[in-house]
């Protein structure tokens, strides 16, 4: 029996509609934009599972649309400075130099402090190279939005365009900047943002990670993705843009009941310099007490001290020279200070800073765009293996790093890892 031949047309027809279908949708078909560009936004303080706390539909759009990590793993200690340049440089704070929010240079003999601008902006504490160098010495324009190490001249290199650090600069505005700069003439425009919001950390530490305080937050936070996601969608090169949304570490809570007080293990005339805050500090002890220190804080229960030799090698802290003497850190949601100096009420909301195994120092990290897979969802990483993902997505020879692009890879669809 013969079919008629419309029908056969109509098979036809159906047929080629299904291999286009097919064609668009197959991640080894679809044509990948050879210039791309990536996004980065940091939310200080946002622990992995805060999404879950909280409704944050924009957030969630892009793990939908690209990928999303189960959690990203700080460096050691999980402080803000140390983390945001691990993130740039892909490198452990032994490697990078910024080894704590607040540290002493033997060699400059000079301190550096997060709120002393002409520390932070003295290219001489930052080693390694951050991706924005990377991308600026390989002819590509790159700019920050703040970013810890882009207001200073790292091997004499700034991104193109970089401000100086106001803490509160409104946040709809800075989400315009960075929609103006994807938004100038090809040869200024640059193809790597990154940019930062000091929050949820702030209402963190203030009013524990569990508070309402830090829910709503986090929706004023992600009503602001969107905006961002809205405005970045009406720009010819939408489809160029890779968008992660990422930070440097999570929040414990702690409570004025459990806190260890340093001066009921040590007398001030046993230390040269201490230098830290909740709940990460380090000690230069005088020579002749280094074991009266260490003996002594050793005998506090919920604190763990070590030798700058002796930290666990997983940590991958000790070897840079502004690591002091002795370093000192408690089980996750204790406190350490000074009975003269703090009161049990200074300890009670939440910190950050605990060995960065805890999950609960582990941020958040989400990504979408052409490099992405579509709805995929990676384990943990390293937040040093950033630096090799992005430095891929722009096709940049990256400098040597701690992390490395095969840990992240899967996150990338196919194509973008066969070189051509
Ligand atoms: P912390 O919670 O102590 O680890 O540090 C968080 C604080 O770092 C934020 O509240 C900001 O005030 C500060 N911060 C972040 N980036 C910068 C920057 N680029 N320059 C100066 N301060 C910064
Ligand atoms: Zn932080
Ligand atoms: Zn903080």
């Amino acid at each position: 029996m013969q079919t008629p031949k419309s029908i056969q047309i109509f098979a036809i027809l159906i047929l080629i509609v299904f291999v286009l279908i097919a064609c668009t949708s197959n991640p080894y078909v679809k044509k990948i934009p050879k210039e791309q560009y990536v996004v980065m936004l940091s939310l200080d303080g946002c622990r992995w599972d805060y999404p879950q706390m909280a409704n944050m539909p924009n957030l969630e759009a892009i793990a939908r649309e690209g990928v999303k990590l189960e959690s990203l793993q700080p460096a050691f200690p999980s402080k803000t400075f140390p983390n945001h340049y691990s993130i740039a440089t892909g490198l452990y704070p032994d490697n990078h130099g910024i080894v704590q929010n607040t540290f002493y240079d033997p060699d400059m003999d000079a301190y550096y402090k997060i709120r002393d601008r002409d520390a932070v902006e003295n290219g001489d504490f930052y080693g390694g190279e951050p991706i924005w160098v990377t991308a600026e010495k390989q002819g590509l324009k790159t700019g920050s939005f703040y970013w810890v190490g882009s207001e200073a001249p790292v091997s004499g290199t700034y991104p193109s365009r970089w401000k100086k650090y106001n803490h509160t600069f409104p946040y709809e505005a800075r989400v315009d900047s960075v929609i103006a700069w994807l938004s100038l003439p090809k040869d200024q425009r640059p193809r790597l943002i990154t940019w930062y919001y000091p929050e949820p950390d702030g209402v963190g530490h203030k009013f524990s990670p569990e508070s309402e305080e830090v829910k709503a937050k986090l929706e004023y936070l992600d009503s602001l993705i969107g905006d961002f996601r809205h405005k970045l969608a009406q720009l010819p090169i939408a489809n160029q843009v890779n968008v992660i949304v990422t930070s440097d570490h999570g929040m414990a809570r702690t409570s004025g009941d459990k806190i260890i007080y340093f001066d009921d293990y040590i007398q001030p005339a046993w230390i040269d310099t201490a230098l830290g805050s909740n709940p990460i500090w380090m000690f230069d002890a005088m020579p002749e007490y280094l074991d009266s220190v260490y003996l002594n804080l050793q005998r506090a229960e919920h604190l763990q001290v070590w030798k700058r030799d002796s930290i666990p090698d997983a940590l991958h802290y000790g070897s840079h020279p502004r690591v002091m003497d002795i370093v000192a850190a408690p089980d996750l949601h204790w406190s350490v200070g000074w009975r003269a100096r703090e009161y049990p009420s200074d300890y009670v909301g939440g910190t950050h800073g605990y060995d960065p195994r805890y999950k609960d120092m582990h941020a958040i990290f989400y990504a979408s765009g052409p490099a992405f897979k579509h709805g995929y969802v990676h384990p943990t990483v390293e937040n040093v293996n950033i630096y090799p993902l992005i430095a891929k997505i722009l096709n940049l020879k990256p400098a040597e790093t701690d992390g490395k692009l095969e840990n992240v890879s899967r996150m990338l669809k196919p194509k973008m890892l066969i070189d051509d």
